[in-house]
């Protein structure tokens, strides 16, 4: 077998040369092993490399060659650690769930493995989601395989940097305020964050319940689409979950999506390029209005505190991992959670308890949850004019790793462009959109396209067609 080559490869290639039998999934899946163990130690995108990878790919031979299989048999993906796969370690990244071992799967992976797809391993992040840098890990950095002295992105910055490595094909993350398309953006790849409610939450550890979306990783728009069509749908076990029909189509543009883009943020000479991409493409593009956009980061992170602090509640010492012994139990508790969690998770529970406390819950929380509410009537009067919202995924490239640990607020606001969708529970895309060279380091950029709630097909349309993806 001649080597494959990884760089170029696509989920659809991958797929073809298998069932034409120029590869089989055991001989792919090698190769990424190959590239795990030459790279793995220095970008840290892996937490744990699966020690069943090749009899996965050998289960795929056979679906495929009893024609059985699918578009995602024998494709590699990497998972990031807070989504159950049964039987295997999840921790979060997090000391508190080291060693805890799912007994079940999240409705996303049951999906995955019913196709035949072969997960490599998990995948590195901020301890439970909290961060946009993967600093947060409780087991180190990942860095960025564009520039090892830069964050890959978080919160899902191993999922991307296993990809962005050849270390994986595609991937899954998830998302509760960027954390699929920062990290995508930083990483040069497609990232997804799907409409609220359209991939179940079953077996994604809680963060932010009302935020909370899985998304997959990607190379190209359609990787991400393929993807997304297989871990999508209504399921018993998420009653948040939509059905395929629940939103109606209500597109603007004749020919082409209409493009809004909103006047909060300064355009960079990068974006103007990329607008006017879109422009000699034949997409009509205006400004729009969102007046509460720029206040979408206290709100966010009110509520985002708020809802961590009562889901990790959870982690007691008894249920699950981290056990310290004490002189009662609620010595017990303080012991497991003043050891077991980190930093910034410790600073969210403390916040999320006050926001949520007696005396000041109507002046945070619930001036938030009005605030939410304004912001949606925000986009959905934008959407009666545009399809697509564009703005950058980041204010900029990938920062260098400890250049903004000690400035949580500064952390914060790398996610302006991203939470607003968490928010409104719409769907957003970041897609690559070109480099900045730093440092004489080529550090790609991403643009994020936001589309109608239930309207993931004009996000996968336009984004194809500014990257070139339609013949
Ligand atoms: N950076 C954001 C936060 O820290 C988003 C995290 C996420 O999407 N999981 O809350």
């Amino acid at each position: 077998m001649t080597k494959i080559d990884l760089a170029t490869l696509t989920i659809k290639k991958a797929h073809e040369a298998m069932k034409k039998g120029e590869f089989s999934a055991v001989e792919l899946a090698q190769e990424y092993l190959d590239v795990i163990s030459k790279k793995n130690k220095e970008i840290n995108a892996y937490l744990e490399v699966y020690d069943d990878v090749l009899e996965q790919a050998q289960k795929a031979d056979e679906m495929i060659r009893d024609g059985k299989g699918t578009i995602l048999t024998g494709i590699p993906f990497a998972i990031k650690d807070n989504i159950l796969i049964k039987g295997r370690e999840a921790s979060s990244a997090s000391k508190i769930l080291e060693g805890y071992e799912a007994t079940y799967n999240a409705t996303a992976i049951g999906k995955l493995k019913k196709e035949g797809a072969v997960f490599l391993g998990r995948a590195n992040m901020d301890e439970f989601a909290m961060g946009g840098s993967t600093e947060n890990s409780a087991f180190g950095v990942t860095k960025n395989p564009h520039d090892i002295e830069r964050v890959a992105g978080g919160s899902s910055g191993g999922s991307a940097a296993a990809v962005a490595m050849d270390g994986a094909l595609a991937a899954l993350g998830s998302d509760t305020g960027g954390s699929v398309r920062e990290p995508a953006a930083f990483c040069g790849l497609v990232g997804l964050k799907p409409t609220y409610g359209s991939v179940s939450r079953y077996g994604v550890m809680s963060l932010g319940s009302s935020l909370d979306q899985i998304g997959p990783f990607g190379k190209t728009v359609e990787d991400t689409e393929i993807i997304f069509k297989a871990i999508h749908g209504q399921d018993p076990l998420d009653s948040t979950t939509i059905a395929e029909d629940t939103y109606e189509s209500q597109r603007v543009g004749q020919k082409k999506p209409i493009i809004g883009i909103p006047t909060f943020f300064e355009q960079s000479p990068l974006f103007k390029k990329n607008v006017e991409k879109f422009k000699s493409l034949g997409y009509e593009v205006c400004e729009i209005e969102l007046e509460k956009a720029a206040s979408a980061i206290p709100i966010y992170y009110i509520i985002n505190f708020a809802e961590a602090s009562s889901n990790l509640s959870r982690f007691d010492g008894v249920r699950y991992g981290l056990h310290e012994g004490g002189k009662d139990g609620i010595e017990d508790y303080f012991l497991t959670r003043g050891k077991g969690f980190g930093k910034e998770v410790r600073r969210r529970i403390l916040l999320g308890t006050y926001v949520l406390s007696s005396g000041y819950y109507d002046a945070y929380y619930n001036r938030a949850i009005a605030l939410r509410k304004v912001l949606t009537q925000d986009f959905l009067k934008a959407f009666q004019k545009v399809d697509i919202i564009l703005t950058p995924t980041t204010p900029g490239p990938a920062f260098k790793i400890g250049e903004r640990t000690s400035d949580p607020v500064a952390m914060y606001l790398e996610d302006i462009f991203t939470v607003t969708e968490n928010l409104t529970g719409m769907p957003a895309m970041s897609i690559p959109a070109g480099i900045e060279e730093v440092d004489g380091k080529k550090l790609p950029l991403g643009i994020q396209l936001t589309a109608r709630h239930g309207d993931e097909k004009t996000l996968f349309e336009a984004g194809k067609d500014f990257l070139g993806e339609i013949e």
